[in-house]
């Protein structure tokens, strides 16, 4: 028996109907929700609310070094001892510098181009054209550095083991332009993978075309877990000495998602020599850092067991977020196939991939309906995503109910330029 609509029933209501009715009543709730920077929220920041106290008319470090006063351009060697493991570097060779990881990585770059780095045959700014390598989707600040300065970039593709070594292979050895390389090694920014032993070993040995080639090792969610099994990734320090190329990785990282986002401390690490190399540098720029920061860290954290319970208690605030954006994709969009999105181990960020061609609308409709989210194209060198797919979604400032809301309204919209697309 077959059902016949009667004249007067209404039109069946399709998929990109829908999607249109509820995008309607989205927009219709005026709302006004923030998910661009990955930025800590205030209750994580209350965490460390005790350093504000500290150090609390201490001013003397362990070996009695006045903090109040000028020196110790390395930084206060309790604090780089804490770090020392966390960062997979020596205490002997990791500096205690400034309030951001950011800025070391900039004034590394502006060193090489206006002094020479260990092996360096020339300043970069003497070459006719200085290129880095740039594993994509990734950090939106690295791509700034690299414009800011007229560096050329070279995207390569992410894996899930790290960025797609046949190809940095290839590009370093071919082309001796080619001075250096981006890496977040654990929880990227924003895809969350964290780089295999392989891979580490790989950019170790590879040969590079510049014999002045550095890897910029911004570790800076090295201890960001999201989960009770922390990811461990290989020493790229120790493995660049062992293959030989013990120059070639300059470590960063900072407690800025640890203590205070800003007002931390940040950490170089690196060969013997490419200390000697920044801290001559340093010795013209600073008077040294800021010591009594750095002593109320060390009485705040104590030790690297002492930053790991402080990392538990973040995670306990993150968690949630990142299950409840999680949830939520998993129930508006599973089985659309209208995106695929990451279960990050660690790290900030959640990376959403849309079809090609909607990542730009997505982020429109989504802005007009009071959700703004990281520009589309931030993911990659010159804020160009060839295929306009990946948005990068940052659940950690907005409060669990806020979020909640935000991502229930960006998977209203995902469907509906989704459908549209279809539909054209
Ligand atoms: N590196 C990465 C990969 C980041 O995601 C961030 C902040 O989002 C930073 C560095 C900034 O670090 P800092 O606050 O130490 O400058």
């Amino acid at each position: 028996m077959t059902t016949e609509l009667s004249p007067d029933a209404p039109a069946p209501v399709g998929p990109l109907e829908r999607a249109r009715g509820e995008y309607e009543d989205l927009a219709a709730r005026g709302l006004s929700l923030d998910l661009t920077r990955g930025k800590p929220a205030p209750e994580q920041l209350d965490l460390s609310e005790d350093l504000l106290s500290l150090p609390g008319g201490r001013h003397t470090a362990a070996d009695g070094t006045d903090v109040r006063n000028y020196g110790g351009l390395q930084g206060l060697p309790e604090l780089r001892e804490i770090f020392a493991d966390l960062l997979q570097v020596p205490a002997a060779q990791l500096l205690a510098l400034g309030n951001s990881s950011l800025e070391l990585m900039h004034d590394c770059i502006v060193h090489a181009l206006l002094g020479e780095v260990p092996g360096a045959t020339s300043r970069w700014v003497d070459q006719e054209r200085v290129a880095f390598l740039c594993p994509v989707p990734g950090y939106d600040r690295h791509f700034g550095l690299c414009e800011r300065f007229g560096i050329d970039m070279i995207p390569v593709p992410m894996t899930a083991e790290g960025p797609d070594m046949d190809e940095v292979e290839r590009l370093a050895a071919e082309d001796p332009a080619v001075k250096g390389i981006w890496c977040v090694p654990k929880y990227s920014n924003p895809d969350g993978v964290s780089y295999s032993d392989e891979t580490v070993a790989r950019l170790a040995r590879m040969e590079t075309a510049a014999p002045d080639f550095r890897i910029f090792w911004d570790n800076a969610y090295a201890v960001h877990h999201l989960t009770d099994e922390p990811v461990e990734i290989a020493d790229i320090l120790g493995a660049c000495a062992e293959a030989g190329h013990p120059d070639r990785a300059f470590v960063f990282g900072s407690t800025s998602k640890i203590t205070a986002a800003g007002a931390g401390v940040a950490f170089f690490g690196s060969s013997p020599a490419n200390v000697t190399w920044l801290l001559a540098k340093n010795a013209k720029r600073s008077i040294g850092p800021d010591k009594i920061n750095q002593l109320r860290h060390v009485m705040f954290l104590r030790d690297a067991d002492g930053v790991r319970a402080h990392m538990e208690r973040q995670r306990a605030l993150l968690q949630p977020k990142f299950e409840a954006v999680a949830r939520i994709l998993d129930a508006e969009l599973g089985g659309t196939g209208l995106a695929t999105w990451t279960a990050p181990k660690g790290g900030y960020f959640v990376t959403l991939t849309v079809p090609d061609g909607c990542a730009k609308e997505v982020v429109k409709r989504a802005a007009e309906a009071g959700i703004v989210l990281t520009p589309a194209g931030a993911t990659h060198p010159y804020g160009d995503d060839p295929r306009d797919a990946v948005i990068r979604v940052a659940p950690s400032y907005p409060g669990l109910a806020e979020l909640e809301q935000a991502i229930h309204g960006l998977t209203v919209c995902v469907r509906l330029v989704g459908l549209e697309q279809q539909a054209a």
